[in-house]
């Protein structure tokens, strides 16, 4: 099944449901001051289950563009190392605003995956919430008895709070939730370790696909729960990891979403994907991150030195490296990227169509100029080599072309290293953590879900510590 055809088979089914299916919000907020990016599907709808507003309809389904690079959810240094986690990726979801509850969620969740999409039972795993000291809760023991009905009990795992309960924030909705697991390991995995010891473990083939939150309680500012008048339903589907499933590959970045970028990939760099790990978490960070860059521009977040755009900028800044340290790409080549994106996309996702002239040009812009910037620095470098005596060069000098140039440093060690040369690290790092603490206080305030940004237009924006750009030369995982 095409993953056009799977995204349509979703909305199909919650619209005969009677759901009413709306577009994906812009991934970049505007006008709210406590969240950069959309990353869940439900962030769009939070003012509805804050009780401020009421929805069109009490039921809604949808697919919504997500990012995840900042905040509570910082998948970022997962990104090209493993292979089902993104930056940006589609939640597919369906909702309830007071209306049906666990009964309906859990039922319809199973006959959509087993019926609709085929998905072999014996695959599945599910979690409920275990219950919690802490706040006087016990098992979640109705979405339990739900699931008795439809799976074996060995395959119904406990959660505990850090995943099976969902809290908006500090304050206001939460609940419990349940999630859908898949174990798509071969024969000789399995016979490795059972499969429900995987379940909540950070194994590449045993991954969550689904969570179902039911929203059942108000987190008051004493801390207590009490329960809501009206229950709600939240619930959150990969679409990636679901055509990972239903395509019978091991990895969302053998689907459809993304073979044709890595083909493309592949012959404008003249490489082969799936020979060597290092080349390949390249090819799969550069994938995944002009998917991040080119929607954020055609939702009107342009790469800058200003809080959401600057993280969009070292997104895209990471995927030049990793093709200029690994594919050995020292030309702009990843705005080319952009016309299969769109041919994808374009069709479930008109602005992507509608803005590729911009995003093609944007890119390629960033590209040359961070280029030139590698360049540069490259130069200077050299200079440093030349002026230092012995085989250490100072860490002021590595951090200086850091700050002041942009010229990163373990692109620097590899150099060095390269000519049995080092840098002093340890003086490299306090001036960094010096550097660091002034940019935490003036910049950001990360506080559960949401990230609260400053808005000073006129202020260079220092940079997020959550957001890493640093390319790592030397982990990487077999998968
Ligand atoms: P995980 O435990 O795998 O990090 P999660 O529990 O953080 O996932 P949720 O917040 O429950 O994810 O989001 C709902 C669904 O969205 C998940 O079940 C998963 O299928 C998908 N998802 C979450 N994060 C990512 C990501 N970074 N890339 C792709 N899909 C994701
Ligand atoms: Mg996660
Ligand atoms: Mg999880
Ligand atoms: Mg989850």
């Amino acid at each position: 099944m095409k993953s056009q055809d799977i995204r349509a088979k979703f909305l199909d089914f919650f619209e005969s449901k009677t759901h009413q299916i709306v577009p994906s919000a812009p991934m970049v907020m505007k006008n709210d001051p406590t969240l950069m990016f959309i990353n869940s599907g439900m962030a769009p709808f939070k003012e509805y289950f804050l009780g401020n507003g009421t929805p069109k309809s009490n039921r809604i389904a949808d697919t919504q563009k997500c990012l995840r690079v900042s905040g509570k959810h910082n998948d970022l240094e997962e990104v090209g190392y493993d292979t089902y986690h993104h930056t940006m990726f589609e939640m597919l979801g369906n909702w309830s605003f007071g209306d049906y509850f666990k009964k309906e969620a859990i039922a319809w969740a199973w006959e959509l995956l087993t019926e609709v999409y085929g998905v072999d039972k014996d695959i599945l795993y599910v979690t409920v919430f275990e219950g919690s000291d802490e706040d006087g809760l016990k098992l979640d023991q109705e979405a339990y008895d739900l699931w008795k009905e439809i799976i074996p009990e060995d395959r119904i795992l406990m959660g505990n709070k850090d995943d099976n309960f969902w809290e908006m924030g500090s304050q206001g909705p939460c609940g419990p939730c349940s999630e859908i697991h898949v174990d798509i390991r071969s024969d000789e995995e399995k016979a490795k370790t059972p499969g429900a010891e995987l379940v909540n473990m950070d194994h590449p083939h045993v991954v969550e696909i689904w969570n179902l939150v039911f929203m059942q309680y108000n987190r008051k500012a004493d801390k207590s729960l009490e329960k809501l008048s009206a229950q709600h339903v939240d619930t959150g589907m990969g679409f990636e990891r679901l055509c990972m499933v239903l395509q019978d590959v091991k990895s969302n970045y053998d689907t459809d979403v993304f073979t044709p970028i890595i083909r493309e990939i592949e012959a404008i760099t003249n490489v082969e994907y799936g020979k060597d790990e290092k080349v390949d978490i390249a090819i799969r960070v550069i994938a995944d991150h002009v998917r991040a860059v080119s929607f954020s521009i055609a939702d009107g977040q342009l790469p800058s030195n200003n809080a959401a755009g600057y993280v969009i900028r070292r997104i895209l800044r990471r995927a030049i490296r990793y093709g200029f340290t690994f594919l050995n790409k020292k030309e702009p080549f990843i705005y080319r990227l952009v016309d299969v994106l769109d041919k994808k996309m374009g069709i479930a996702f008109p602005e992507m169509k509608e803005q590729k002239q911009l995003i093609q040009n944007v890119i390629k812009e960033e590209e040359n100029s961070f280029l030139r910037t590698l360049d540069q620095g490259l130069v200077l470098l050299d200079r440093v080599i030349k002026n230092t005596s012995g085989n250490e060069i100072s860490g002021k000098k590595v951090f200086e072309l850091k700050d002041t140039y942009g010229f990163p440093e373990d692109l620097t060690e590899l150099i060095l290293r390269e000519r049995d040369l080092s840098y002093n690290k340890e003086e490299f790092e306090k001036l960094l953590e010096k550097q660091k603490g002034k940019g935490r206080e003036a910049t950001a305030i990360v506080a559960d879900d949401w990230v609260t940004v400053l808005e000073d237009e006129d202020e260079e924006f220092v940079g997020y510590d959550t957001l890493e750009v640093d390319v790592k030369l030397t982990r990487y995982r077999k998968i």
